[in-house]
């Protein structure tokens, strides 16, 4: 069972970055409004992800790490059939297949908190232990016991880089949840949340300053767009409700690189190349302009019209209606960037 979860680590689990990942995740899943994520050496020698959510029972803290074996894969040669196999409910194993791992937590109305400790696979005994409402979970040494894979892990700067970056486009699509990160017992990163004490708190906008900084903000052009679904007839084909909004940047903070693009689809971080390219064109075709844009925008449309689980890590999508979404999102900016030249 070890080995089937290693492979499974092997297919998602690529870096520590792939690990907060997971665990963020499982935070906000568990309707945390608050997450703070503690890292060491870049997250090799520790992540550890705590959250103010539901939290785990002490009997249920086995099944979190179970997954279900299954009796096709006896060794490393049936990877490829492994690659076809989905990842819901083996982000927990597979990690701690890899790692020392502890899973600490305590449900809501619970007097009790509990945790159990996974040594690279080897899952322990549900011990008693104080813990607030919420869970923690603390990967130790990733990939401690999988030197093929320790190898490629790159220098602590760069796997923080690939952290930061995550958290970064995790943060501007739900600004509503506190993220605190500190690196090597330092304070690194505070992405405040939407409490009472922020009265100025504008869908996101703030959330915008302290991700992409003063200088996005001041140049952010707003973009709402949306259309009625259409029913097919006389020949054409019927058209899905589309919604994109969020915020594009005047040419006045333009960048020599796509490294400022971000695109959400149904709240989930995508990469697309279509909607990048729609989104390019109309930027050049309205403000003649060569350089990339920076954005940060939602779309949104009837997820049966949406494959996301092309592949599980990647983040890429597959639209039913690629043209009609291509078309879409250029008009929109089109719309948005024009009404600036007027
Ligand atoms: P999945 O998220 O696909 O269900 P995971 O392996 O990531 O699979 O997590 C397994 C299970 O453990 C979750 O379904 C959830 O019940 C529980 N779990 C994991 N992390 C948390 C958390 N932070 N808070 C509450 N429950 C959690
Ligand atoms: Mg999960």
């Amino acid at each position: 069972d070890t080995l089937v979860n290693q492979i499974a680590a092997g297919e998602v689990i690529e870096r520590p970055a792939s690990v907060v990942k997971e665990l963020v995740e499982n935070a906000l899943d568990a309707g945390a409004r608050r997450v703070d994520i503690d890292l060491e050496e870049g997250g090799v020698r520790l992540v550890r992800v705590r959250d103010d959510g539901l939290g785990i029972p002490p009997d249920e803290l086995p099944l979190a790490v179970s997954r279900h074996a299954t009796s096709k894969i006896a060794s490393l040669d049936d990877l490829e059939v492994v690659a076809t196999l989905g990842f819901r409910g083996e982000a927990l194993p597979s990690i701690a297949s890899v790692s020392r791992f502890v899973l600490s937590s305590r449900r809501v109305g619970a007097e009790h908190g509990a945790s159990l400790q996974v040594d690279g696979g080897r899952v322990g005994q549900v011990a008693p232990r104080a813990h607030p409402q919420g869970t923690t979970v603390e990967v130790r040494d990733l990939f401690y016991n999988v030197p093929a894979r320790r190898k490629f892990l790159r220098a602590e700067r760069t796997e923080l880089g690939h952290i930061e970056e995550w958290l970064r486009s995790l943060a501007l699509a739900r600004p509503e949840v506190e993220l605190r990160v500190s690196h090597n017992g330092k304070p690194s990163r505070r992405y405040r949340g939407g409490g009472e004490e922020r009265l100025d708190f504008d869908d996101g906008a703030a959330r915008l300053v302290e991700t992409l900084g003063e200088a996005f903000a001041q140049a952010a052009l707003r973009v709402e767009h949306a259309t009625s679904p259409r029913p097919a007839e006389d020949g054409r084909e019927a058209a899905p409700a589309l919604r994109l909004h969020g915020w594009i940047a005047q040419p006045t903070y333009s960048r020599a690189s796509a490294d400022q693009q971000y695109l959400y689809v149904n709240g989930r971080a995508v990469r697309d190349r279509s909607v990048a390219h729609a989104v390019k064109q109309a930027y050049a075709d309205v403000l003649f302009h060569g350089r990339q844009p920076a954005y940060v925008l939602f779309l949104e449309l009837d997820p049966a019209r949406v494959d996301v689980n092309v592949h599980p890590a990647k983040h890429e999508v597959r639209f039913r209606d690629a043209r009609m979404v291509h078309d879409f999102v250029y008009r929109a900016l089109h719309d948005a960037l024009s009404a600036t030249r007027a």
